[in-house]
């Protein structure tokens, strides 16, 4: 009975890890058919304007914003979740325990400053940032520059929507600020459940609620994170307020994106190298949080 408890809990332990995977998958995907089928089907509206050339030209020049996007965020999403950022598979250095230096009681080894144990993904992590729980995998000195190029992308790509989907809340809004509209807007389940509007105007509606919502979090993840890059600090030395690894502001940025910061972001494709190892850090401030005293 405790095994087939066990077995039935790890199942459930499995699904819940996939599952904003599948969700986040879904969503990217219906936003883009949503606006792909804005631009190709319900915009520019006259006829005469949709023979023209440069209509024509104008869907594809959006199109391609789209799926370049997407393609992004595909992208850099598989590479962020194919590179693992632990310490699995990785030489410590033996000996060369030195200040910062950790031992972990779970990995039964010795860990580098800045590493540390995550208890959902079971194993210590190199320039552990967070656990993500949008990707079911934690961020860490390995793959933090694709974990940045796909927030980037999915804020541009959600910025984009939004605008693609003013028109939706305008038509939405034209019989005036009603009970209707402002429940369509707010709760369309409720409204789709109701039978108040057609299966056509709930999805119309539910996409762009989702894309204002999504818009909002993935900028606060995205500036938080470059004010964070900036800085050289990671999510957990914020929290502890610290810095004791900060470079230049360059400097920062080229430890997290590598030599060719400048130009990585654009495609996962483009190489470039760490310049660190992700266990040797140069320490520049203090270890102890800002402000604290040392009492004698
Ligand atoms: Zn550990
Ligand atoms: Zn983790």
């Amino acid at each position: 009975m405790s095994s087939f408890r066990s077995r039935l809990w790890n199942r459930l332990d499995k699904t819940c890890r996939f599952l904003p995977i599948v969700v986040n998958t879904v969503l990217v995907l219906s936003i883009t058919a949503e606006v792909s089928y804005l631009v190709v089907v319900e915009a520019p509206r006259e006829p005469e304007q949709q023979k023209s050339e440069s209509s024509a030209v104008w869907k594809s020049v959006h199109l391609f914003c789209q799926y370049f996007m997407l393609g992004n965020i595909t992208w850099n999403a598989s590479l962020f979740l194919k590179t693992s950022p632990s310490i699995r598979g990785v030489f410590l250095g033996g000996d060369a325990v030195g200040q910062g230096w950790r031992y972990c009681y779970t990995c039964e080894t010795h860990t580098p400053p800045r590493c540390s144990h995550c208890y959902d993904c079971n194993v210590c992590v190199l320039r552990r940032d967070h656990h993500c729980v949008f990707f079911g995998q934690c961020v860490g000195f390995r793959n933090y520059r694709y974990f940045l190029s796909c927030l980037l992308f999915m804020w541009a790509g959600l910025l984009y929507a939004v605008v693609m989907n003013a028109e939706v809340f305008i038509v939405i809004l034209k019989e005036g600020v009603t009970l209707h509209s402002v429940l369509l807007l707010i709760m369309p389940w409720i409204m789709l459940i109701s039978g108040q509007v057609t299966a056509r105007a709930f999805a119309f509606a539910f996409i762009a609620d989702t894309c204002v919502v999504g818009f909002l979090l993935v900028a606060a993840f995205l500036f938080f994170h470059i004010g964070l890059m900036l800085r050289g600090q990671t999510t957990r030395e914020w929290y502890s307020n610290r810095r004791p690894y900060s470079l230049s502001p360059l400097g920062n940025v080229r430890e997290c994106l590598g030599q060719r910061w400048y130009l990585c972001w654009l495609c996962p494709l483009i190489s470039s190298p760490l310049p660190g190892d992700g266990i040797h850090f140069r320490v520049t401030g203090s270890l102890e949080p800002a402000g604290s005293t040392v009492k004698l």
